[in-house]
C-alpha cells in the first residue's frame, strides 16, 4: 500500500481503501475521536450505531427487528452489521478510506471485516481507546440531552448554565434512553464479553495497533496521543502534519 499526503488529507494510492478501526468501550469517547479523525484524514466516518438508529427511526424491516435489542443494550446479529458495512464501503466517498466507529465489535465481525478489506486490496490500522470502568460509569451517568434540539451535556465535563435546562432553547434535559443505568451496565457487560477479546485478536493479527489511555485527559489531548501513535507506526510519516 502506498499512502501519500496531499494538504491535510491522507491519500491512498493502493488498489483498495484504508480502514481506520476505532474501538473502545461505551463512553470511551469514540464518537468525538472519530470526528477529529474525519477532519484530520479527510475520509468519512462509518458508525454502525448511527446506521442502526437511522433504520429504527425510519421504521424499516431491519429497524423493527432490532428495537428490543437496541433498547436493552444488546448487540445486534453479526450478519446484519457485516452487511450494512459491506454495502456502505462500496460508496464512492469510501474509495480512499474510512473510519469505522463501533465496528467490528465481535471477533467474527473482525474476521469478516479483514476478509472484506483484503478482497478489495485494502489495509487497516487499529486504534484502541482504553478507559477505566469507573470513569466510564461516571461519564455516562452524567450525560444529558435536550429533549427538543438534541444538544448533549454532561453534569461533570459540560454542564448546562442552568441545571436541567438547555442553554440554546430553554427546554428540559433528559437522560438518553441508552444511557439509563441498567442499559449502561448491560452495554458494558456486552463490551467485556464480546468486544474486549478483540484487543487480543488485534494484538495477534494486526501489524498496526495503537493503544491509547483515554481515561482522564481532555479529548484534544487524547487525539494528540492517537496522532503520535499513528505516526510512530512503520510508514507513519505519511500522515498529515
Ligand atoms: P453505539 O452507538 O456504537 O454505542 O451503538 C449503539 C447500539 O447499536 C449498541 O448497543 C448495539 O445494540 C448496536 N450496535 C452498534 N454497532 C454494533 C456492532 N458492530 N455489532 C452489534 N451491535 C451493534
Amino acid at each position: 500500500m502506498v499512502v501519500a499526503e496531499i494538504g491535510r488529507q491522507l491519500t491512498v494510492a493502493a488498489a483498495g481503501p484504508f480502514a481506520v478501526i476505532l474501538f473502545g468501550s461505551p463512553g470511551s469517547g469514540k464518537g468525538t475521536q472519530s470526528r477529529y479523525l474525519v477532519d484530520w484524514l479527510g475520509i468519512p466516518q462509518i458508525s454502525t450505531g448511527d446506521m442502526l438508529r437511522e433504520h429504527m427511526r425510519r421504521g424499516t424491516e431491519t429497524g423493527q427487528s432490532i428495537t428490543e435489542r437496541m433498547r436493552a443494550g444488546s448487540l445486534v446479529p453479526d450478519e446484519m452489521v457485516d452487511s450494512l458495512v459491506r454495502d456502505r464501503i462500496r460508496a464512492e466517498d469510501c474509495r480512499r478510506g474510512f473510519i469505522l466507529d463501533g465496528y467490528p465489535r465481535t471477533v467474527p465481525q473482525a474476521g469478516a471485516m479483514l476478509e472484506l478489506l483484503s478482497s478489495v486490496g485494502g489495509d487497516e490500522v487499529v486504534i484502541h481507546l482504553a478507559v477505566d470502568y469507573n470513569v466510564i460509569v461516571s461519564r455516562m451517568a452524567g450525560r444529558r440531552v435536550c429533549v427538543k434540539c438534541g444538544t448533549l451535556y454532561n453534569d461533570v465535563t459540560r454542564p448546562s448554565k442552568s441545571a436541567g435546562i438547555c442553554d440554546l432553547d430553554g427546554q428540559p434535559l433528559a437522560v438518553r434512553e441508552d444511557d439509563r443505568e441498567e442499559v449502561v451496565r448491560e452495554r458494558l457487560r456486552q463490551y467485556e464479553a464480546q468486544t474486549e477479546p478483540l484487543v487480543e485478536f488485534f494484538r495477534k493479527t494486526s501489524k498496526r495497533l495503537v493503544e491509547v489511555n483515554a481515561s482522564v485527559e481532555r479529548p484534544e489531548v487524547i487525539f494528540g496521543r492517537i496522532r503520535e501513535g499513528l505516526k510512530a507506526l512503520p510508514g507513519g510519516e505519511v500522515y498529515p502534519a
